[in-house]
């Protein structure tokens, strides 16, 4: 066999480990890939990488996010015990309480954490903003700060007190496949939304946690869409309670979020050109550096002062209650869907007896549909089979089989 074909059929085989290998596998695969490629040309962005994961010690962990060890999630020893009063459900909490966590990971989620400490998590909201597409020999350092600029142009226009932390990330993907649509100014010079080529470039975007204590998600959410159109550019998302497991491990949450923006994924799925692909995005991965990708914005509200609505928490928590009704309705038992419109009717009709006499005129006709509502319940005998009692404790799989006749 010839050298090169050797060199060759070697290459195919890190390409295969790092488009599907675990993630030990695809590490593995990159650093040999490094240490094949190196030249003096190269060196300057190669060496480092290659001398800090190979000082990685289990007593000094290097947390490069090409260490097989450091960046696996898989072999995390970071410890999440319950050792401190949990907040009541609804309030934003740290899930680790390690204070000197030696992963980069559980370190960086924490220390952003700080801000958003005991906040209603109805007031947290999860962001992803797709920023653009860069070439391989652009500058991250230089794109991330044009695109901080519009950032902070959004983060003004919201209310006094707002907080934001986050991280900015890069991904390798096709211009032709990619998750959002980009209007041609946040493309690199030559490509062209109207005909996207079908070569490798890094798209920017940005993950971050928002707080904010009197607008709603949607009014956020346009806000960012507005500044950056295009379909797709923006997501957000409700920030879920943690849940707290059995042996008293703490998961999800805000925390969560956090700690997912500080994995620094490498994810290069390019087939047998993922080897190409990984030094690619090595090279320019080493225009920025950890420090360039924070995020934040606004102080926590212990500095601010900032007084947060009670009322409002209830509103919003209401709002995100609706929102799921609305997304699930068509998967609800008819049990469900009656005491969602019967309570949500008669809660109308409470409001509007503070306002009579001008209410008068709509009430019989708001009462008669809740009274119709309720008769029909009954008459189906549903109310012999199954009180609200019942309904509340009963399991999903009882509630199953309770419906209606048609
Ligand atoms: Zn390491």
């Amino acid at each position: 066999m010839s050298r090169l074909s050797k060199k060759t059929l070697q290459k195919r085989r890190r390409s295969e480990s790092i488009h599907s290998g675990t993630v030990y596998q695809q590490k593995v695969a990159i650093l040999e890939h490094l240490q094949q490629a190196l030249t003096p040309e190269n060196a300057q962005w190669i060496q480092p990488i290659l001398n800090r994961v190979g000082r990685c010690k289990p007593a000094y962990r290097c947390n490069s996010k090409h260490c097989p060890t450091c960046s696996n999630a898989k072999q995390s020893k970071a410890v999440r015990k319950k050792t401190k009063q949990l907040k009541p459900l609804g309030k934003a909490q740290a899930t680790t309480t390690s204070s000197k966590s030696k992963e980069y990971r559980v370190r960086g989620g924490q220390r952003m954490m700080d801000a958003f400490e005991g906040l209603p998590t109805a007031m947290l909201h999860c962001f992803t903003v797709n920023l653009c597409l860069v070439s391989f020999d652009d500058d991250l350092k230089e794109t991330k700060e044009r695109y901080l600029l519009k950032l902070r142009k959004v983060l003004n226009k919201l209310t006094d007190g707002a907080i934001a932390r986050g991280k900015f990330d890069i991904v390798s993907k096709y211009a032709d496949d990619l998750p959002s649509e980009f209007p041609d100014i946040d493309l690199p010079f030559g490509v062209f939304n109207a005909a996207l080529p079908h070569t490798r470039h890094v798209m920017l975007h940005i993950h971050f946690l928002l707080f904010d204590p009197w607008m709603t998600r949607v009014e956020l959410r346009n806000l960012f869409a507005k500044e950056f159109p295009g379909s797709n550019r923006v997501c957000a998302r409700r920030t879920r309670d943690h849940t707290v497991l059995e042996c008293g491990t703490m998961v999800g949450g805000a925390q969560g979020y956090l700690e997912y923006m500080c994995m620094e994924k490498v994810e290069l799925s390019f087939g047998d050109q993922s080897a190409d692909a990984a030094l690619e995005f090595v090279q320019i991965d080493s225009t920025w550096d950890r420090r360039n990708r924070n995020f934040s914005f606004g102080k926590s509200i212990s500095v601010s002062g900032i007084v947060i609505d009670q009322d409002r928490v209830k509103y919003l928590e209401r709002e995100n209650r609706l929102q799921w009704i609305k997304k699930n309705w068509s998967k609800l038992s008819y049990a469900e869907k009656f005491i969602h419109q019967w309570m949500s009717n008669g809660i109308d009709i409470l409001a509007g007896i503070k306002s009579l006499p001008n209410y008068r005129a709509q009430f019989i006709d708001k009462f008669s549909a809740v009274l119709l509502l309720h008769c029909n319940w009954v008459r189906w005998n549903f109310f012999e089979v199954i009180d609200f009692v019942g309904f509340m404790s009963a399991s999903d799989s009882e509630l199953a089989l309770l419906e209606p006749p048609d």
